[in-house]
């Protein structure tokens, strides 16, 4: 079988006033598999994040997604194009309900940018109101959905960002720290989510600093260190690999 690389992240490069965030990265990513990227604090795993997105513009280099240069484009057009995002600290709306909140980007990915009035627009909007119906059901959320998103707990908040990529069924989902902050029985509520989406298809790029995360779900890891990769290949390469366990599993 021919694997279609989804992701071309092409000898990249980022300095921020003078400090090398990132050098001379080069990563494939293979469609419908889960490709994890770790590494110590500082490797420079949210820069690469946010240059695949569009958040930072690279110094050198390029991102190419499904066939498409997409380094300069800007957020939303990245969005539109099929790359969702789970931050690190979740983002969502503490106004609206949990329903809205998962309504809103599966609105925006539809309709094009938010306009003023789109809590009126989503009143009415029953195709939108059932899938974002559906994805809650899917994260387990599904009895909170009329409830403000302000009263969630952590785990929840996280669960509901991730409704929030889902609802838009992206090409290629892109997760920075998902179970940071969890329980052990949320963090294990969330790998059963993931393996169910994987089992859907969909491409992943995972940042995790959670070793049982990584194990239970990558197909292949990437290890950054001051802002170089140092080692990729399957879970098992990578653990036995002394410059993994030196620069990160040992230290
Ligand atoms: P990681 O996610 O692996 O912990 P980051 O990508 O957040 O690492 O950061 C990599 C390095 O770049 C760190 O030294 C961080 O302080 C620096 N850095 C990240 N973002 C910025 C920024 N916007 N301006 C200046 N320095 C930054
Ligand atoms: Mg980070």
């Amino acid at each position: 079988m021919i694997e279609n690389k989804v992701l071309h992240v092409a000898d990249v490069q980022k300095n921020f006033a003078g400090l090398r965030a990132l050098s001379d990265i080069d990563l494939t990513i293979t469609e419908g598999k889960t490709h994890a990227i770790i590494g110590p604090n500082g490797a420079g795993k949210s820069t690469l994040l946010n240059v695949v997105v569009g958040r930072i513009i690279p110094d050198e280099g390029a991102v190419v997604f499904d066939g498409t240069v997409i380094t300069g484009k800007k957020p939303y057009e990245i969005n539109q194009l099929g790359i969702a995002r789970v931050f690190q600290t979740p983002e969502i709306f503490n106004d609206l309900t949990l329903l809205q909140n998962v309504m809103v980007p599966a609105y925006a990915k539809r309709d094009g940018p938010l306009r003023l009035n789109v809590l009126t627009a989503l009143d009415s909007d029953t195709d939108i109101r059932l899938a974002a119906e559906e994805i809650l059901e899917d994260v387990g959320l599904a009895d909170k959905r009329h409830a403000d998103a302000s009263a969630m707990s952590r785990g929840d908040k996280r669960r509901l960002e991730l409704a929030m990529c889902l609802v838009q069924r992206p090409k290629l989902l892109l997760l920075d720290e998902p179970t940071a902050g969890m329980s052990r029985l949320d963090t294990n509520r969330t790998i059963d989510l993931l393996k169910k989406i994987k089992a859907g298809g969909m491409t992943k790029v995972i940042i995790e600093h959670d070793m049982h995360v990584v194990f239970s779900l990558a197909d292949m890891v990437t290890v950054l260190a001051g802002g170089r990769i140092i080692a990729q290949g399957t879970p098992e390469e990578v653990r036995r690999d002394p410059k993994v366990q030196e620069a990160y599993l040992g230290g």
